[in-house]
Formats: C-alpha cells, structure tokens, sequence
C-alpha cells in the first residue's frame, strides 16, 4: 500500500498576484480542503506537511543571483531596476510586496515534497501550490516566478548523487518551458511536456523539434496537440509516447506537474478533457512513479482544480475517492448540478464536441506522435 504526504499550509494563499489575476490562491485552499473532506488524510497512510520558504542556495540551483535580488528587491522596500528585463511588472507578473517569501514558500514546498520521498517516509508527496514551470533562469513568465519544479529536480539531482535518474512529466496545457530549458543538455532528467500546440497558446515553444541538446539529446520530449483534444485523444497519445519512454528511461524518481487547464471549462486554454480523462492521465503515471513528487500547475476554474486534484492526491494513495463531494464542500462545486442533488466529484457535464475539431485534433495526434517516436524513441532504444 501507498503512503502520500499533502504539502500545505494556509500561507500559500500568500501567492496572490492581484485581485483580477487569473491564478486564484484560493483553489489551493479548496484543494486541501477537499481532500480533508473525502476522507483521504485518514487511515494512517497520509499525512499533511507544512513547508517552509527555501532558501538562496536552493534558489540559487537554478536562477541567476541578480534575478533572485530583483524578486526580493520589493519586500525590503526597494524599487526593481529594470523590471521589464527580469519578465517583472507585467500584466502576468505583476510586482507585489510579498512576492520573493511566497514564491520562496512554493519552492520550499517542493523541495520539501522531494525530500519526504527521498528519506523514504512516503511514497508520494504532492505540493499543490507549485508546478511553477514557466519561469526561466533570469525571468520571470507565466505567473511564475521560481521554478519550483526544474528547482526540485535539481535539488534531487544534488541530494541522490550520481547516476540517479528524474523523469519530469508535464501535463499542463501550456507547454513546460523553464523546464525543459533547465535540463535541455541533461541525459539524467529526461523531460516530457504534452500541452496544446504552441501555435495557438503561451509561451509558444513546445515542438516536436525541441528534443534537447548534445548529451541531452533525445531526453527532452514534446508531445504539442491540437486545440479542442478530448479525453479518448489524449489518452491514446499519452499511452503511445510517455509510457514506453518511462519504462525505458526507469526513473528513480517522477517529478510530475499536474496542471488541469486542459479541461474543457479552463478559460485560458481550448483543451476538452474531463475530469476522468485527467485521472485516467495521472493513472498512467501512477504505477510508473514508485517515488513520486506531485505538483499542482495550472487550472483556472476553481470549481475544477480542487476536484481533479483531490482525484489526483487518491491515485497517489492508491485510495478510493467517493463518488459524491461531501455536504461541507458540495456548495463550491455545484456549477452544474442543482440544488438539494449530491454534487460528484467528477465532472456532472461534458463537454461539447464539435466533428471537425474532432478530426483535426485526431489527425494532429497521430501527426505528433509519429514524428516523437521517430526524433526520440532511437535515443532511447525503443523500436517506433
Ligand atoms: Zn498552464
């Protein structure tokens, strides 16, 4: 049987990065709620850690000194100098006082995350505040400030010394750009991003092409698919491609962010999976991630993050999730359900399939898969 740590402490609502922003603290907090009312941090096998902010020298593995004195500049009461240059004081990443402690906490639960399972005290940990993937060495982009993720990773990389091997699997519908850049020369940490194609969302990159460089060639995946792919899609060209490469590369550990904008009611992206599509994805990772360090990511319809998570913290646990959210917390998500009905825990509407999208979104798959197993497979002796 499994055991799971949940990474929380209410200070994560610290994140906030204004009131119009579209990244809401608050799924965060909805999340751990959930999870509490489903009954999952009962029966001893679960357990809930409080993280504290990491530290310059954990900072330090992968962004620059003057990009970490940029983000700290604010909270001292200190002006940023050109903020623009540092991806700050934009609509996205707004400047705020607080800024370098709750983006510090993020990191600090991730690391955390890692080192729960490196000491072999759970099986799995899961930070969903963090899953941070788009910020760069000396950048912030995305609503991202540290990467908490490529740090986490490469704090795993230090910790487990050499010849240990991270697989990093990115399920986020934007492509998982900062990490990949992190490790693009790197043959110990093979990174994998499936997210819809860069042609039509932020940041852009994400191609097939981008299979890393020298020593690391072969050991960055991109797996970019259309706009409107559903559940049936996605699984078969998640199974195709991320599957074999796990079971070839044999992670020693599975670093995965578990972003659900790609679910059909997210507002920023125009993926249509569903809540089963999501967990039948996190399922495929579940059984291939013995030591498992879980991120949150993206998702930006709070009545959907906290539900998908919930699933995604009981695959962790090998544990049952009810079929109905629990009275206490069945007003939040009751969008699409009436008043007085119990309320699943997965989705209660579906959504609408358009045939054309369908095709295309078909067509592009078989496409991109093709074209992955054709650029990478090689580099890792698996017969396309
Ligand atoms: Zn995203």
């Amino acid at each position: 049987m499994r055991s799971a740590a949940l990474v929380y402490t209410p200070r994560f609502a610290s994140y906030d990065l204004g009131p119009s922003h579209p990244l809401r603290p608050q799924r965060v907090k909805r999340t751990y709620e959930l999870i509490r009312a489903c009954g999952l941090l009962e029966g001893g096998r679960a357990r809930v850690e409080r993280p504290a902010p990491a530290g310059d020298d954990l900072l330090a593995l992968v962004h620059a000194p003057e990009y970490i004195e940029a983000v700290r500049a604010p909270g001292e009461g200190r002006p940023v100098r050109r903020p623009f240059g540092f991806g700050l004081g934009t609509v996205d990443n707004p400047i705020v006082g607080n800024m370098f402690e709750a983006a510090a906490l993020v990191v600090g639960g991730s690391v955390l995350a890692a080192d729960l399972v490196m000491d072999g005290k759970v099986s799995a940990a899961f930070n969903p505040s963090g899953g941070l993937h788009h910020a760069h060495r000396a950048r912030a982009a995305g609503f991202c400030i540290f990467n908490d993720a490529a740090i986490a990773i490469a704090h795993i990389a230090n910790r487990g010394g050499e010849g240990v091997r991270i697989a990093y699997v990115d399920i986020d519908a934007h492509h998982g750009d900062g990490v990949q850049e992190a490790f693009y020369d790197r043959r110990d940490v093979l990174t994998i991003s499936v997210h819809e194609s860069g042609r039509y969302l932020f940041p852009g990159t994400g191609g097939v092409d981008e299979i890393g460089e020298g020593e690391g060639e072969g050991f960055s995946v991109n797996l970019p698919l259309s706009p409107h792919t559903g559940d049936e899609v996605y699984l078969w060209a998640f199974r195709e491609v991320v599957g074999p490469l796990l079971d070839a590369f044999e992670p020693d550990f599975v670093v995965s962010q578990l972003g659900v904008d790609t679910h059909y009611r997210d507002p920023l992206t125009h993926m249509c999976l569903t809540t089963r599509g999501y967990a039948a994805v996190v399922a495929e990772i579940a059984p291939r991630a013995e030591r498992w360090i879980a991120l949150g990511g993206g998702g930006y319809d709070i009545t959907v993050a906290p539900r998908a998570w919930t699933l995604a913290f009981a695959h962790m646990l090998e544990a049952e999730a009810p079929e109905h959210i629990p009275e206490s917390q069945a007003d939040h998500y009751r969008c699409e359900v009436g008043a007085g009905e119990p309320v699943p825990l997965h989705d209660a509407g579906a959504p609408a399939v358009d045939e054309d999208w369908a095709r295309i979104a078909r067509e592009v798959a078989e496409e991109v898969v093709e074209e992955v197993k054709r650029l990478v497979f090689p580099h890792h002796g698996i017969r396309a």
